[in-house]
C-alpha cells in the first residue's frame, strides 16, 4: 500500500493524544482506499493452503476490526498490547481467570458491584481468594497482603463514592511483595488518567462507558505492557470466548475519535454541577474529586488531568426523598451506566450496588441515600436547572 507513510507511524508515541485517538491502529482499507476500517462481518478466512494464510484463520481467535481497536486503545493507555473483550465483566473475569486456586487478591472496597460480584459469587467458587479493604489506606492495604497474593485490585476514582487511590504508591507497594496492580479505569478514561504511566501493570476498561460514550455498547478491554500476562490473557481470550463483535468494535473506534473532546465537556460541566450542589442548601454533601475539600483532591491533581464527569450526593433527609428527587429529573435519566453523552441519575444501593450486602455497603461508606450523577455534555445552565427543580419537587411527598 503507497502513499501512507504518515498513517503507518500514526501508532508513535510522540504524537498527542487526540491525534493518536483520531488515528492509532487504522489505516485507509488497503482494497478500496475506505478511510474507516471497515465492519468485517466474517466468521472464518479462507486459506490458500492448510495453514497457509493472510495472519486471519478463525474470528473468536483474530478479526480485523477488533485488532484495530485493540491497537488504537493500547495506544490510549500507552500499553504495548490491547485485548477486547464483549463487557467491561468479560475482560474483569479474564484477568482473574490467570490466577490459580489458593491465589489471593486484596480489592479497593468501593468496587463496581458487577467486580465484586463475580470476585465472590463466581472466582471464590474456583479457590481464588479476595480481601476488600479501604485501598485509600495504604497501612491497610499493606495489612491485607499474605503470602499469596498475586494481585492488587483497585478503581480510582471509585464507584460510587469517587475515592481516590494513589497508583503510584499502591504500585510501588505491590512491586515490593512481588505482586501485580491492576486498575479499573473506567471513571477516569485514558484521556483523564493512564495508570501505567504511574506504574500499574494492567488496566481493564468496561468500554461501555466514557470510550463507548454513546450508551450504545456493551464492551471491555484489558491494556497492559507486560508481555508474559499479555499471553495469559490473550490465550484466554481465545480459549473462553469472551470476545466482541465486529460491529461493536467499530462503533468504539468511531467513539475514541471523539474521547478527549467528550471527555473535556464532561469535565467542564461536573465541575460547575458539584460546585452548585455543594452550595445548595437541600444537599448535605458532594463527593467530587475536583472539590478541594475532597480527601483525593491532591492526590487526584497529581494522577489526572481533569476530574472527570461522575459525581455522587447525599441530600438532607430521609431515603424516601432521594428516590422522589432521582425519579423527578427531567434532563437526567434514571438508569444505570455512566459515560455517555447523556446524564444521569442513579441510585447504587438500589441498582448498581444492589449485589453488594448492606452492612457491607455501609461499612465502606454508601449511604442508603447515595445519588449518583453522570454528567452529561448537555449545556450546563439546563442541568443545574434540571437538579434545583428536582430538588424542589422531592421537597413535597407524593
Ligand atoms: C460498568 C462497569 C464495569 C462492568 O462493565 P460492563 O461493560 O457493564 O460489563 C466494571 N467496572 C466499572 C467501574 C464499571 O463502571
Amino acid at each position: 500500500m503507497g502513499g501512507h507513510g504518515i498513517m503507518s507511524a500514526m501508532d508513535d508515541k510522540d504524537l498527542g493524544f487526540s491525534t493518536r485517538a483520531v488515528h492509532a491502529g487504522q489505516q485507509p482499507d488497503p482494497s478500496t482506499g475506505a478511510i474507516m476500517t471497515p465492519v468485517y462481518l466474517t466468521s472464518t478466512y479462507v486459506q490458500e493452503w492448510p495453514d497457509k494464510h493472510k495472519g486471519y484463520d478463525y474470528a473468536r481467535t483474530v478479526h480485523p476490526t477488533r485488532d484495530a481497536l485493540q491497537k488504537n486503545l493500547a495506544s490510549l493507555e500507552g500499553a504495548a498490547f490491547g485485548l477486547c473483550f464483549g463487557s467491561g465483566m468479560a475482560a474483569t473475569s479474564t484477568i482473574i481467570e490467570a490466577l490459580n486456586p489458593g491465589d489471593h487478591v486484596v480489592c479497593g472496597n468501593d468496587l463496581y458491584g458487577g467486580s465484586y460480584r463475580v470476585f465472590t459469587k463466581v472466582f471464590a467458587r474456583f479457590g481464588v481468594k479476595f480481601t476488600f479493604v479501604d485501598s485509600t489506606d495504604l497501612k491497610a492495604v499493606e495489612a491485607a497482603f499474605t503470602s499469596a497474593t498475586k494481585l492488587v485490585w483497585i478503581e480510582s476514582p471509585s464507584n460510587p463514592l469517587l475515592r481516590i487511590t494513589d497508583i503510584r504508591a499502591i504500585s510501588k507497594l505491590a512491586h515490593s511483595k512481588k505482586a501485580k496492580v491492576v486498575v479499573d479505569n473506567t471513571f477516569a478514561s485514558p484521556a483523564l488518567q493512564r495508570p501505567l504511566e504511574l506504574g500499574a501493570d494492567v488496566v481493564v476498561h468496561s468500554t461501555t462507558k466514557y470510550i463507548g460514550g454513546h450508551s450504545d455498547v456493551v464492551g471491555g478491554a484489558i491494556l497492559t505492557s507486560d508481555e508474559a500476562l499479555h499471553k495469559e490473557y490473550k490465550f484466554l481470550q481465545n480459549a473462553v470466548g469472551a470476545v466482541p463483535g465486529p460491529l461493536d468494535c467499530f462503533l468504539l473506534l468511531r467513539s475514541t475519535k471523539t474521547l478527549a473532546l467528550r471527555v473535556q465537556r464532561h469535565c467542564e460541566n461536573a465541575a460547575v454541577v458539584a460546585k452548585h450542589l455543594l452550595a445548595h442548601p437541600e444537599v448535605a454533601k458532594v463527593h467530587y474529586p475536583g472539590l478541594p475539600q475532597h480527601p483525593g483532591h491532591e492526590i487526584a491533581k497529581a494522577q489526572m488531568s481533569g476530574f472527570g464527569g461522575m459525581i455522587s450526593l447525599e441530600l438532607k433527609g430521609d431515603l424516601e426523598r432521594a428516590k422522589r428527587m432521582i425519579s423527578s429529573c427531567r434532563i437526567f435519566s434514571l438508569a444505570e451506566s455512566l459515560g455517555g453523552v447523556e446524564s444521569l441519575i442513579s441510585h447504587p444501593a438500589s441498582m448498581t450496588h444492589g449485589s453488594i450486602p448492606r452492612e457491607e455497603r455501609l461499612k465502606a461508606g454508601l449511604q442508603d441515600g447515595l445519588i449518583r450523577l453522570s454528567v452529561g455534555v448537555e449545556d450546563a445552565k439546563d442541568l443545574i436547572a434540571d437538579l434545583d427543580s428536582a430538588l424542589t419537587k422531592s421537597l413535597t411527598a407524593k
